[in-house]
């Protein structure tokens, strides 16, 4: 059976791989948000295994600026994950990311192929344009550069030499994790490019 795993595990091996992440926590109230927030701007999702696409449900809320969008915002998810009858739910809180580019870095274990590793341009970009590089893992550093020259957004994705060392670096550390863990799905959509470096903000690990 596919089980997801949980946010905060999933965050862990990344961490482990050096895969950078936005800081998070789940918060059981408003209050406990605006503590996580420190003044900052965040971002609250409801997560559940019934709910694996969250903002097409209305579960995802975004720069959450002061204490009253906080408090607002985490009744708001608390109603919506209620009326989709969501069972096992929590709330995360995030910190909002600085605005950038967003990418896919996906991963799945394949009957025929064994191991692969995608990379694209994230959200609704992914599905849009089909644009998309696959590798069977592991994957070399000519691979890893390989796989962004390919696509047709590179420019995009690399738009200096720094950010396609950075995206390089982002997918050997990618491959390594899937080659040393029991993962039959990765789903880090998406993780955001911006000026001083990069965030996976969303992680779907799925065992
Ligand atoms: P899902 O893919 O399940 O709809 P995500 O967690 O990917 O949910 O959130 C949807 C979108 O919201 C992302 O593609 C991204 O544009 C934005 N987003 C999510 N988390 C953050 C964050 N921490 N900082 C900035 N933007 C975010
Ligand atoms: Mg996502």
């Amino acid at each position: 059976m596919v089980v997801l795993l949980d946010y905060l595990e999933a965050e862990k091996m990344l961490r482990k791989y050096g895969i950078k992440t936005a800081r998070s926590a789940y918060i059981k109230s408003g209050e406990e948000a605006v503590s996580f927030s420190g003044g900052k701007p965040i971002v609250m999702k409801v997560l559940s295994q019934q709910a694996l696409h969250k903002s097409k449900s209305g579960l995802v809320k975004l720069n959450l600026y002061n204490e009253d969008k906080i408090i607002d915002a985490f009744s708001y998810l608390e109603k919506q994950a209620k009326a989709l009858k969501l069972k096992d739910y929590r709330i995360l809180a995030q910190e909002m990311a600085p605005n950038g580019i967003e990418i896919i870095v996906g991963g799945k274990t394949d009957p025929q192929f064994g191991k692969l590793i995608l990379l694209g341009l994230g959200g609704i970009y992914v599905e849009a344009f089909k644009d998309v590089a696959l590798r069977v893992c592991p994957i070399s550093s000519y691979d890893a550069k390989s796989m962004i020259s390919q696509l047709k957004s590179r420019s995009i994705i690399a738009s200096s030499p720094e950010s396609a060392s950075m995206v390089e670096s982002l997918l050997m550390r990618a491959s390594k994790m899937i080659m040393e863990n029991d993962i039959s799905e990765l789903d880090l959509n998406p993780i955001i490019l911006h000026s001083n470096g990069y965030v996976a903000v969303d992680l779907r690990v799925m065992k």
